[in-house]
């Protein structure tokens, strides 16, 4: 079967090209040309690339072709986030995520099918399967969310950022991260600046540093607990890289300038995590790093044994923070009607059983919000 060039990264198609016989001479312009075919104007196929001879597109369509993997579904939340279930040739789905925003829009990015950690609140950590997505893959999710909303050639774009926030823990598949960010910040491709990419990270500690030096991206830190007992109980990777190494790793992180903040995300847990003392003890945590805290409010699962905070908590929380200091937006949930949401992410069929139970349960909780608001 052919292989798709969709998605691959500049070693990859110089490979391809020289193993076609391409001379070295040739080599740069010819990847240059499928560069800007693929990532500029969003070829779907070799005929389209006209400034290429003939002759080299034939041998081109004998081998590859720009197929992109099979979106298996598609929603649309009331809100405008989209999810895009994508489909691989082996059979293993993730969920790719856009959520527009006023002027900006912000694709949600996975990095593995599944993942290996199980952070009590994430419904993706419940999820059995798990491999790490290759670079193209991690791409080709971009290339599909650009397909679906027509921004291929445009001034004006949709897509203005992206998070590393999808499926799966991205410092465990740190190789293949970098090359699709490397790919998706290409000033001569998809050009998204590193500035507006944030990878997000439980806490691998080791890989921090790596980030720092190989990807250079936006850091945020899924911080969500004070101290070690409670942050154990929450994100469990914790007991191998405690509080205290992590935040040590987040102060060594290369920043250009005090804009260049780290985010803390903190999931708000109803009387777990969401005390006025414990608002009071994170930014005691947190000083001398320049940051700001993202609260989320907790999305909620089938069978998840957390709820969210109260509002009002929510708010007093926030207070707290900026009062300390530090910048503490609220997350609003956005396309928690297609689980869409923060931590909703599973793919795979025991979700779809429980979506009628799930989805009263939603509809319950989302008019209390807006009740609340
Ligand atoms: N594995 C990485 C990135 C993916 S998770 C990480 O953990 O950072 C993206 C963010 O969603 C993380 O901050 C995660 O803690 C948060 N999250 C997970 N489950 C959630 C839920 N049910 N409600 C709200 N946020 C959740
Ligand atoms: Fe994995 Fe992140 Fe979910 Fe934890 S929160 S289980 S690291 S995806």
């Amino acid at each position: 079967m052919n292989k798709s060039l969709v998605g691959l990264n500049k070693k990859e198609l110089n490979s391809l090209l020289t193993s076609m016989g391409v001379s070295e001479k040739q080599l740069n312009m010819r990847t240059n040309q499928l560069w800007n075919w693929i990532y500029v104007r969003g070829a779907k196929s070799i005929s389209e690339m006209t400034n290429l001879s003939k002759e080299f597109r034939k041998e081109l369509n004998e081998q590859f072709n720009l197929t992109r993997p099979e979106i298996s579904k598609n929603e649309i939340s009331s809100d405008g986030t989209q999810k895009w279930l994508i489909k691989f040739p082996d059979g293993s789905e993730i969920e790719t995520v856009f959520i527009p925003d006023g002027d900006r829009g912000t694709l949600c990015v996975s990095s593995q099918v599944g993942c290996t950690l199980n952070c009590t609140f994430c419904h993706t950590g419940t999820q059995k399967l798990v491999r790490n997505l290759s670079s193209q893959e991690i791409v080709s999710q971009m290339v599909i969310a650009k397909d679906s909303l027509s921004e291929w050639n445009k001034t004006k774009r949709d897509i203005t950022n992206i998070v590393m926030m999808g499926m799966g823990e991205p410092l465990y598949n740190f190789e293949n991260v970098r090359d699709g960010i490397n790919v998706f910040a290409d000033d001569a491709g998809l050009s998204v600046s590193k500035r507006r990419i944030t990878l997000s990270t439980s806490g691998i500690v080791p890989k921090i540093e790596d980030a720092g030096n190989e990807i250079g991206s936006m850091l945020a830190i899924s911080l969500h607990a004070t101290n070690n007992d409670l942050r154990n109980e929450l994100v469990p990777i914790n007991k191998k890289y405690p509080i205290e190494e992590l935040l040590d790793a987040c102060k060594n992180y290369p920043r250009v300038k005090n804009s260049k903040r780290i985010t803390f995300e903190y999931v708000m847990l109803k009387d777990v995590n969401d005390s006025e003392a414990q608002a009071r003890d994170l930014i005691k945590l947190i000083s001398g790093i320049p940051s700001k805290i993202n609260l989320i409010p907790f999305n909620p699962w089938p069978g998840t044994i957390y709820e969210c905070s109260d509002w009002d908590q929510i708010e007093k929380f926030s207070d707290i923070i900026n009062r300390g200091g530090y910048a503490s937006p609220i997350r609003m949930p956005r396309g928690r009607d297609i689980s869409a949401a923060c931590g909703q992410l599973k793919s795979d069929t025991k979700k779809e059983k429980a979506s009628i139970k799930y989805k009263k349960e939603l509809a319950k909780l989302e008019s209390e919000r807006i009740g609340r608001l």
